[in-house]
C-alpha cells in the first residue's frame, strides 16, 4: 500500500484526498515510512518534521470532514529548502552560523502551500546559503544523487531535487539564483522551474542575491510542477518586487501543443564545454518540437559568454551585503570574545564555511571604493546587454532551448576543490537569472552512462505558459521513448 501511495503524483493525491478515497493522514504515514528508510543513504532532509506532518494532515482530513474546500494540494507531501523560513522549525541555510535559529514567521510560499492543503515534511539540504552546485557545501554533510549515490545531486537545492527523485515527497520547493533549481533538477532527472523574477514572493526566503533569487517548484512531472507554481505564484504586498498582476495560468494550457511556436536553439551552448551526449539529446529535443509543428532555428546570443563573469561579480556583491546581518547579535551562533568587534569576527570565522567566505571576500572587493566601477559597474552593464540580446531574440522567437547543464551528475568530491569548474555548472542557466526571465529544466532521457539529461526551456518575462507547453511536449516524447 505505502509503495503505491508514494508513487502517486501530487495531482492524484490531491484528488484522492479531496474525494475521500485516501486520508491525508494515511498519505502522510505512507510517505513517512518511505522517508525513514529512503533518506538514510541520500540525506535529502536536514530535518524531518514527522509530528507536524501528521498534525497538518489531520487538519486537512478534519477540514474535509467538516465540508470545507480542501485546497489544490490537499494532503500532498512537500519538502522545503532550508533557506525558507518556517515558523517554529529551525531554518539553517545549511550553515553553522544559523544553527539553532528558529524563525518567528513563515515565508509566504510556506503559507501558500499550507493554505492549499499541502503537508510539509521538513527542511531539505542545500549548499550553504545557496552558494554552490553540488550540495557538498552544506555544513551538515552532502546529499547524494538517488540515481547514483556516488554522485552529487547538483545544487544548491540538491536536497529538494533528491527528495523528489527518490520518491520521498512528490513536490518540493527550491530557490534559484544562478541555476540552483534547474541544475539539480537536471542531474536528478526531475522537473525544476525558475519563475519570472517577481512572480513568486521572496518574503521569508533568506536572501543570497536579492536581484536574482527566485523560489520555484520541483516535481516528478510537468503537470505537478505547473500546479505547484500556480499555488505559490501571485502578488504579495510583503515583497516589494512582487509583480502586481501575477503570471498567466499554466495548468489549463499544458495540452495546447507547440504548433506554430518559434523555437531558438542557442548555438553557443551546444559546442565547447558541453558533453556530446547532452548536446545530442538537446538536438533530439528540438527535432521532437519540429515534428510537433514548431519551427526551429539556431540563434546566436553573443553576450551569453560574459554572463558567468557578470554573475560572479553581481551575486557575491549582493551576498556580501545580505550576509552582513549574521553578526553574532541577531541570529543563531555567537562566539564570545572580549570586544563586540572581536566577537563578530570570531562568530563569522567559525560560522561561515569556505565557499561563503570566498563569496563575501569577492563581493566586498567588487564593491570597494576604487574598484566599484571597474567590477560591479561593468558587470551591471554586461547584465543590460544580456537583456538586450534576449530582447532581440524574442522579437522573432517564442522560446529558447539549450542544455540545462554542461555535464550529467559528477562524482562526489570531483569538483569541490576547483571553484572555477564548479562555477561552470551554471553556464547555461545564469543568463535567465540576469534577465529575470523564467526558465525550466525537463528530463529528456539519459547519457551513455545512464545518467539523467535535462533540457532547458527559456521564455521571456511572464512567458511561463508557453514554456510549460514546450515542456509538456518534450515530456510526452521522453516518456514514449522509454515505453518503446
Ligand atoms: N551555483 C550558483 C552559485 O553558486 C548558483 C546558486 C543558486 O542558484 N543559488 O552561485
Amino acid at each position: 500500500m505505502s509503495d503505491d501511495v508514494v508513487a502517486l503524483s501530487a495531482r492524484s493525491i490531491a484528488e484522492a484526498v479531496a474525494s475521500g478515497e485516501l486520508g491525508a493522514v494515511e498519505v502522510a504515514e505512507a510517505h513517512l515510512e518511505t522517508l525513514d528508510s529512503g533518506d538514510a543513504g541520500i540525506h535529502a532532509f536536514l530535518e524531518v518534521t514527522a509530528e507536524r506532518a501528521l498534525a497538518e494532515a489531520g487538519e486537512v482530513d478534519a477540514a474535509i470532514a467538516a465540508g470545507a474546500s480542501p485546497g489544490r494540494l490537499a494532503g500532498v507531501p512537500i519538502g522545503l529548502k532550508d533557506n525558507l523560513c518556517t515558523r517554529g522549525v529551525p531554518t539553517t541555510c545549511a550553515s553553522r552560523i544559523l544553527e539553532g535559529w528558529i524563525p518567528p514567521y513563515d515565508a509566504t510560499v510556506v503559507t501558500r502551500v499550507r493554505e492549499a492543503g499541502a503537508v510539509s515534511f521538513g527542511k531539505t539540504n542545500m549548499d550553504e546559503f545557496a552558494m554552490g552546485s553540488s550540495t557538498e557545501h552544506s555544513a551538515f554533510g552532502p546529499t547524494r544523487n538517488p540515481r547514483d549515490t556516488a554522485r552529487v545531486p547538483g545544487g544548491s537545492s540538491g536536497g529538494s531535487a533528491a527528495a523528489v527523485a527518490a520518491d520521498l515527497v512528490p513536490l518540493s520547493l527550491g530557490s534559484d539564483t544562478g541555476g540552483s533549481i534547474r541544475q539539480p533538477a537536471a542531474l536528478c532527472g526531475v522537473v525544476g522551474v525558475k519563475p519570472t523574477y517577481g512572480a513568486v514572493s521572496r518574503y521569508g526566503l533568506i536572501a543570497f542575491a536579492s536581484s536574482l533569487d527566485q523560489i520555484g517548484p520541483f516535481a516528478r512531472d510537468v503537470g505537478d510542477a505547473a500546479l505547484l507554481l500556480e499555488v505559490i505564484a501571485g502578488h504579495d504586498p510583503l515583497d516589494a518586487t512582487s509583480i502586481p498582476d501575477g503570471i498567466p495560468d499554466v495548468v489549463d494550457h499544458l495540452d495546447d501543443g507547440v504548433d506554430g511556436l518559434r523555437v531558438g536553439l542557442v548555438a553557443g551552448l551546444m559546442g565547447d564545454g558541453i558533453a556530446p551526449d547532452i548536446a545530442a539529446r538537446v538536438r533530439e529535443a528540438v527535432a521532437v518540437l519540429e515534428r510537433a509543428g514548431a519551427t526551429v532555428e539556431e540563434v546566436v546570443m553573443p553576450t551569453f559568454a560574459s554572463a558567468l563573469s557578470a554573475y560572479y561579480l553581481i551575486a557575491p556583491a549582493e551576498a556580501s551585503s545580505n550576509l552582513a546581518r549574521f553578526d553574532g547579535v541577531r541570529y543563531g551562533l555567537r562566539v564570545d570574545a572580549p570586544t563586540t568587534a572581536e566577537m563578530m569576527v570570531a562568530t563569522r570565522t567559525a560560522g561561515f564555511g569556505p565557499e561563503v567566505k570566498r563569496r563575501i571576500m569577492l563581493g566586498t572587493y567588487a564593491l570597494s571604493a576604487g574598484y566599484y566601477d571597474a567590477y560591479y559597474g561593468t558587470a551591471q552593464k554586461v547584465r543590460t546587454v544580456i537583456c538586450n540580446d534576449f530582447a532581440a531574440a524574442y522579437e522573432h522567437l517564442d522560446v529558447l532551448v539549450s542544455p540545462t547543464t554542461p555535464t550529467t551528475a559528477f562524482a562526489i568530491g570531483e569538483e569541490i576543490d576547483d571553484p572555477m569548474t564548479m562555477y561552470l555548472n551554471d553556464i547555461c542557466t545564469i543568463p535567465s537569472n540576469l534577465a529575470g526571465h523564467p526558465a525550466m529544466s525537463v528530463p529528456f532521457g539519459v547519457d551513455g552512462g545512464g545518467l539523467p539529461v535535462g533540457v532547458q526551456i527559456m521564455a521571456p518575462a511572464l512567458g511561463e505558459r508557453t514554456m510549460f507547453r514546450v515542456a509538456a511536449v518534450l515530456e510526452a516524447a521522453a516518456q514514449s521513448e522509454v515505453a518503446a
